[in-house]
């Protein structure tokens, strides 16, 4: 990684290189695993290699750093101040491979579950949205709020709401 982050930024980006194994990640896997969830990890044969894949649900999950997947609104993602092109390329890119991996996964027939890593930061917020979680895999047909505007950076992340998207393939 280049010179031109802070130490907040790099430490962020460590922890994203390090990668597969990152906290917020284990977080919903754990708590999956305790809800009686089995699922396979890190599936490369898939667009994105999802973080965690629910054949049986036909589902995937994808937990997402607010920084390096730019998550709109978010009090984690700020570029920096210095180099901003050059991040905010970057970043925009990652978000454009984002889209198109749902799209491929979508076409698939996978439904697409995204968690951002505020979502679970806090263990207040935590157990409610990951119990929310768990109840979306397991009734996919149950009707709920479908976040559609991935693509759509003009929405701002609120605390309440519910980053969920994908669609049951109805
Ligand atoms: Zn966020």
């Amino acid at each position: 990684m280049s010179d031109v982050m802070t130490s907040e930024q790099r430490s962020r980006c460590m922890a994203s290189i390090k990668g597969k194994d990152t906290k917020p990640e284990m977080i919903v896997r754990k708590y999956l695993f305790s809800r009686g969830l089995r699922f396979r990890v890190q599936v490369r044969k898939l667009p994105g290699n999802p973080d965690i894949v629910l054949p049986k649900y036909k589902t995937v999950i994808f937990v997402n750093g607010c920084f390096w997947h730019g998550h709109e609104g978010c009090r984690y993602f700020r570029l920096p101040k210095s180099n901003i092109e050059f991040w905010k390329e970057k970043i925009e890119r990652n978000v454009a491979r984002d889209v198109r991996n749902e799209a491929e996964l979508k076409a698939l027939g996978w439904r697409v579950v995204g968690v951002w890593e505020c979502e679970i930061k806090t263990v207040a917020q935590r157990e409610e949205y990951l119990k929310r979680l768990y109840n979306r895999i397991v009734n996919p047909t149950q009707s709920y709020h479908i976040e559609t505007d991935m693509d759509n950076q003009s929405i701002a992340a609120e605390p309440e709401s519910e980053q969920i998207y994908g669609n049951n393939h109805s």
